[in-house]
Formats: structure tokens, C-alpha cells, sequence
């Protein structure tokens, strides 16, 4: 299928499902809604549905009332995906990532159209409107948009959605910066998107509890391995109960030790029921995403990535992490900043 096959079949209305991935980040839900204000102007039948909860504080996206959350409601989940003609896969590019939807996803007979921006995409679309250079998936939103020669059509509820998605994926417009971004990103404010208050609303409203666990994770959690350039941290369910854990409280925790000088690495291990979930990012040349890819069942982008172990506990799983970075000292030790 082409970008016109596409174009075509939203000449008239259509149910679509709009679905992102677990454990939704900012990119996740800024792509989601944003794609759900751009399609309901063209008064299409369309549900956003994410695997389980996003965090409390995209609550303040526009509509994110209307997001059917999976594992809330998995009969509901069942007949949208059942009965769309168009489904938009956004920020993710393998259905391992939306957890027990994977299968409705992989049955369901309507038109698949892929909106990503991560490395390797797995081959279960018709479509793939995808850019491993872009900063985020609402970066490609726009861009899809203005390929279907919309422009005119974003307004200040897409427009909102976007610059969320784009500014929490960028690190606050730290990485994956191109001139193409910024100019992106003067239309988005053009269209009425609040800079200050998008701000406000995703990273200066955290609860004491997040706060006291962002210090306690670095004060209590943090090894720094300074002749590997790496570091690793780690989140017991314990922790996790202690510090009154809400989606979202790791959200940009792993980027924390980058800061230390020198450090090139660093894995954040986080304990759950059934397995060790792990992120990773790295600077330079480093791929974290193939050392997730093929060490932890995960994958991601060159310096941002993720995965997971099973049957491994958490002191195990650092053991492992802190052991195969041995293998990888050569590598670790000349690998440039930048
Ligand atoms: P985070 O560490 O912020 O959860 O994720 C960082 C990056 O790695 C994101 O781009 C995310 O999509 C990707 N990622 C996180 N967990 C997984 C996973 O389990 N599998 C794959 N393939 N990618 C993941
Ligand atoms: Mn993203």
C-alpha cells in the first residue's frame, strides 16, 4: 500500500483504531491524541486505546478522557479492534509492545498503518509512515499530516498534543535535534501549542513522593562502574511500594546518571511479578538498542532502549548487566561522548 491508498481510504468515513504502547510515555499519548484530533475533523468513527494506564499528568491532554485503557476493558478492546477498517500503530513498532492486545492487533482485518520512529520494525503492517532519525513519533504525526497536505487542520488541541509528545521524547529538546524539528515546532506554537504551560503540567507536577524517590533512587540505588564509563541503578518492588509508586514515577530517571562525567552507559533495573524490566541509555557510538535487542528480549533506538528479563531476580539481573558490560569493556572505554 501507498501513502494515497491511504489518502484514499480517509476520503470517507471509516472506524480506526488509534493504539500506542504500555506503560505510555509523553510521544506515546501527544501521537495518540494528536492523530485523534487530526482524523475526528473528518468525522471518522475513532478510538485511542492504550494497553494499560498513561501517567496522571497527560491527564491535561485534550481528550484524554476518551482513551479506552485495554486492560480496563478488554471486551470493548476486542470488538473496536474487531471491527476497524484502519488501525494507526503509534510509537511502537513490534506488537510485543502493547502486551495482550498483541493478539487482537495481529487478527485484526482492517488496513495497518505503522507511525514510528524506533529501529527495525517488525513486518506486520500494510504501511509504514516511519523515520529512525526523527525525534519522536509526533514528529512523524506532523509530518504524515502535512503529507496528506493538512496543515490547515492542525489546531491548538493537535497542536498541544504534539509539542507534549515532542518535547518529552527530545529530553525537553536535548536529543535527535535537526533544524526540520525546530521548524516543526514553530508551527506547533504558530497554532496556539503553550510552551510555558505544556511545561508546567508534564514536568513540574510531581508529587513529594516522586521527588523523594528520584533522590532516594540516586542516593541509595545508583553503582557507578567509572572504569567501564557505566552505571546501573536499580528499583525493588519494595521501593516501589515505600515511595506510593504511580505510573510515570520513572519517567526520566534513567537519564540521571548520563550527567556524571564520563559515563557513556547506564541500565535502570526495575523489579516487577513476572520479570525484570530494564532501560537503557548510552552517548555516541554505543547501540543499546542491539544490547537489548540481544540480551534482554527488547529493543529501542541507538542511545535510548529497553527490555526485559525473566526469571532472574533483580540483584541477579544487575549481576548479569554488570557482567556482560565486562564484555563490552573494550567498546565502553573508547566509545566518544558525542
Ligand atoms: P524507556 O526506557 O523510556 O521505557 O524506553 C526507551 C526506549 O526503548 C523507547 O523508545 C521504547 O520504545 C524502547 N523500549 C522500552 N522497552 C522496550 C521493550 O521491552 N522492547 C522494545 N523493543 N523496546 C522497548
Ligand atoms: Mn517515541
Amino acid at each position: 500500500m501507498t501513502l494515497k491508498d491511504i489518502q484514499q481510504l480517509l476520503t470517507s468515513p471509516k472506524k480506526i483504531v488509534l493504539v500506542t504502547h504500555a506503560r505510555p510515555d509523553g510521544d506515546a499519548i501527544g501521537s495518540l491524541l494528536a492523530m485523534y484530533h487530526y482524523l475526528r475533523q473528518q468525522h471518522h468513527d475513532i478510538t485511542p486505546i492504550t494497553p494499560d494506564v498513561y501517567p496522571s499528568y497527560l491527564g491535561f491532554l485534550p481528550a484524554s478522557e476518551q482513551i479506552l485503557i485495554g486492560e480496563e476493558a478488554p471486551e470493548q478492546a476486542q470488538e473496536v479492534f474487531e471491527a476497524a477498517d484502519l488501525i494507526f500503530i503509534l510509537d511502537f513498532n513490534s506488537p510485543k509492545r502493547i502486551d495482550q492486545l498483541e493478539g487482537l492487533l495481529l487478527q485484526a482485518k482492517g488496513v495497518k498503518v505503522m507511525i514510528d520512529h524506533h529501529l527495525e520494525p517488525d513486518d506486520f503492517v500494510d504501511f509504514q509512515f516511519c523515520d529512525p532519525h526523527a525525534s519522536s513519533a509526533a514528529e512523524l504525526v506532523y509530518e504524515f499530516i502535512e503529507a496528506l497536505q493538512h496543515t490547515k487542520l492542525i489546531n491548538r488541541e493537535i497542536a498541544t498534543c504534539l509539542y507534549a509528545g515532542i518535547c518529552t521524547d527530545t529530553g525537553r529538546f536535548k536529543y535527535n535535534i535537526r533544524g526540520r524539528l525546530h521548524q516543526i515546532v514553530a508551527v506547533l506554537i504558530q497554532k496556539g501549542a503553550d510552551a510555558n504551560a505544556i511545561n508546567e503540567s508534564i514536568f513540574n507536577s510531581l508529587s513529594e513522593d516522586r521527588l523523594r524517590f528520584i533522590g532516594f533512587c540516586i542516593s541509595e540505588r545508583l553503582t557507578i562502574l567509572q572504569d567501564l564509563n557505566a552505571a546501573v541503578m536499580y528499583i525493588t518492588l519494595d521501593d516501589f511500594v515505600r515511595f506510593n509508586y504511580q505510573p510515570g514515577d520513572t519517567e526520566g530517571l534513567v537519564n540521571y546518571p548520563l550527567s556524571l562525567k564520563g559515563i557513556r552507559f547506564v541500565a535502570l533495573l526495575k523489579e516487577a511479578d513476572d520479570k525484570v524490566k530494564i532501560s537503557f541509555r548510552s552517548k555516541g557510538s554505543f547501540s543499546v538498542n542491539s544490547f537489548a535487542r540481544k540480551h534482554c528480549n527488547g529493543g529501542g533506538h541507538l542511545n535510548a532502549s529497553g527490555g526485559a528479563l525473566y526469571n532472574y531476580s533483580i540483584t541477579e539481573a544487575q549481576e548479569h548487566i554488570i557482567n556482560l558490560l565486562e564484555d563490552y569493556r573494550a567498546e565502553l572505554v573508547e566509545v566518544e561522548a558525542v
